[in-house]
């Protein structure tokens, strides 16, 4: 099965996948972490591409290849393959981000996103996305007390209201995918929602 987190920034997402790899690792389970954009060698290189401040505007389009490719790259060579000998991925974000970060953020038309999405995954969707919810105001807060900005850290608040809001969106028009986690609560109530979430599935 192909489990996602998401949520923005400062909603507490490291701490969480680790708790969920905990808790299904006790289960037996073999459980593939990882991580986008980025997740292979290459894929990382991307990552490193897209998180560096640089004096050259990076366009839209090129940020929204870049994922994208970063993405084909991550789903041949690492999740592909270890969904298809039955093991488990848990992956830190996936495409919901950038619906949220690329077409909510930065305005791309969701049908590009779409578009994208249809030829590099074909008919692969994750199972269950845990979305980490909190306002805007808080999350950033949280944020700035962990470490340096990088490139997308410095977009203002207006931008990370429009990623909540888009991801909220998607989140309404799936509810049999998403389980939304109220991530403005302390650390243990969060893993309250989620281990219940866990149990569901794993029940099901
Ligand atoms: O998940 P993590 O917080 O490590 O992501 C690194 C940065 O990349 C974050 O600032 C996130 O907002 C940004 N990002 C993005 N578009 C994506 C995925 C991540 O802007 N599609």
């Amino acid at each position: 099965r192909f489990l996602t987190v998401e949520g923005t920034e400062g909603a507490g997402k490291s701490s969480n996948i680790e708790f969920i790899r905990r808790t299904l690792e006790a289960r037996g389970l073999e459980l593939v972490l990882t991580r986008e954009p980025g997740g292979t060698p290459l894929a990382e290189e991307i990552r490193d591409l897209l998180l560096q401040p640089r004096d050259e505007k990076v366009c839209d389009d090129a940020e929204l290849l870049l994922v994208f490719a970063a993405r084909a790259q991550h789903l041949t060579q690492l999740i592909r393959p270890a969904l298809d000998r039955g093991a488990w991925v848990l992956c830190d974000r996936f495409t919901d981000a950038t619906f949220a970060y690329q077409g909510g953020g930065r305005g791309i038309d969701l049908a590009r996103i779409e578009a994208l999405e249809t030829l590099v995954q074909g008919d692969l969707r994750p199972d269950c996305t845990f979305l980490l919810d909190l306002p805007v105001e808080l999350g950033l807060s949280r944020a700035r007390q962990r470490s340096a900005p990088d490139r997308f850290e410095r977009e203002k608040q207006a931008f990370f209201e429009r990623v909540r809001d888009c991801y909220l969106d998607r989140a309404r028009a799936e509810p049999g995918r998403f389980a939304v986690i109220d991530a403005s609560v302390g650390l243990e109530a969060v893993q309250r929602q989620i281990g219940a979430q866990l149990e569901r599935m794993l029940e099901a």
